[in-house]
């Protein structure tokens, strides 16, 4: 009994060793995050933000208009009139900024760069093979989990596969290829993801039919952070990195799911973990997510659960499925994983 205890209590102080050292070495080689805008348009950063954004074709209670918030990142289209208010239920994953040069017929001439240094990742260069048209996935590394900015609706790719870039290195022209664009509303739609799991094609033949094209870079396994937050938090504080930025974005709902080993994801993204020292035998991992998905710690917990399970969620007169891009059903402070949130759930603990 007393050596098993001795024997936990190596465990404990092992892991804690393991986990303090791994923070340590890790926040010690944090790159600074040199960021740079990806177009010429600057609007972000000036008076009139409005004139950074493509606007979106909107019909609202018969009302058509085109608000140039739709082009935002975060909840900001699809309204719905409610009791406390309008309320946003489709998240926009990225930011779609407007061309500032275009020629006599209204071609856009805006040259897209990097936004910060990296490696190009994934050109796809048919205009039909995917939702984002012509799109192009930068690998970014700063010490802390590679990150990938994607960028999207392509006229042209400059860029190779393989190809190591600078902030600002050119690597396309910005267009109005993929779903419900036109000549007009020609923008760039620019992401800064997480990737979900490195495991992806197996889950993905599980699920889909149709070949996945993009292999890792398919859209659907990058959780795109608020990318247009980022670049006001790096203005203000140059040398703030991903992880605390990601660690401010408010909890909406926390998960428990069965210790079937760490996760991936916490060794793709060491800094996700909390509370370490009590990852001894725990029967379960909680993790914490945001609105839009994307995973903001996860601990060891002490309660046995057979399946994932939402273990708390923020309170939400609207119904949840409009918060969280319909993975969790129910309102107020009961919610339940829908089948599209347990298939983001088995994404995301895909071994
Ligand atoms: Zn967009």
């Amino acid at each position: 009994m007393q050596i098993r205890t001795h024997l936990t209590m190596l465990v404990r102080i092992n892991s804690l060793i393991f986990w303090f050292g791994l923070s340590i070495i890790c926040e010690a080689q944090y790159k600074r995050l040199e960021l740079v805008l990806a177009t010429p348009n600057k609007a972000i950063f000036g008076p009139d933000i409005s004139q950074f954004y493509m606007y979106t074709n909107r019909s609202f209670e018969g009302q058509p208009s085109k608000p140039w918030q739709g082009g935002k990142y975060g909840y900001v289209r699809n309204p719905k009139r409610t009791t406390s208010g309008i309320i946003y239920s489709k998240f926009h994953e990225g930011v779609d900024i407007r061309p500032i040069e275009r020629n006599s017929r209204g071609v856009p001439l805006d040259k897209v760069c990097s936004i910060a240094s990296g490696k190009v990742m994934h050109t796809s260069r048919s205009a039909g093979a995917s939702n984002y048209g012509r799109y192009v996935v930068i690998e970014h590394d700063w010490g802390y989990g590679k990150f990938y900015s994607l960028y999207a609706h392509l006229a042209d790719i400059s860029c190779t596969v393989g190809q190591s870039v600078r902030p600002g290195t050119s690597i396309a022209t910005l267009g109005y290829t993929g779903d419900g664009i036109d000549r007009t509303r020609a923008h760039l739609h620019l992401e800064l993801n997480l990737m979900i799991s490195r495991n992806f094609e197996r889950w993905y033949r599980r699920h889909y039919v149709a070949p996945n094209k993009h292999g890792l870079y398919n859209g659907i396994n990058l959780a795109g952070i608020d990318i247009s937050g980022l670049y006001k938090e790096h203005q203000k504080n140059p040398s703030i990195t991903l992880p605390q930025f990601i660690k401010k974005t408010k909890p909406y709902w926390k998960l428990l799911v069965p210790n079937k080993g760490m996760p991936l994801i916490m060794k793709s993204y060491p800094w996700l973990a909390k509370n370490m020292a009590d990852a001894t035998n725990n029967p379960s991992w909680e993790i914490t997510m945001s609105r839009s998905g994307i995973p903001l710690s996860i601990s060891p917990h002490n309660k046995k659960v057979s399946s994932p399970t939402i273990n708390w969620v923020d309170y939400s007169a609207t119904p949840h499925s409009w918060n969280t891009r319909s993975r969790l059903t129910g309102n107020k402070d009961k919610a339940k994983l829908t089948a599209i949130g347990l298939r983001f759930v088995q994404l995301l603990m895909e071994k």
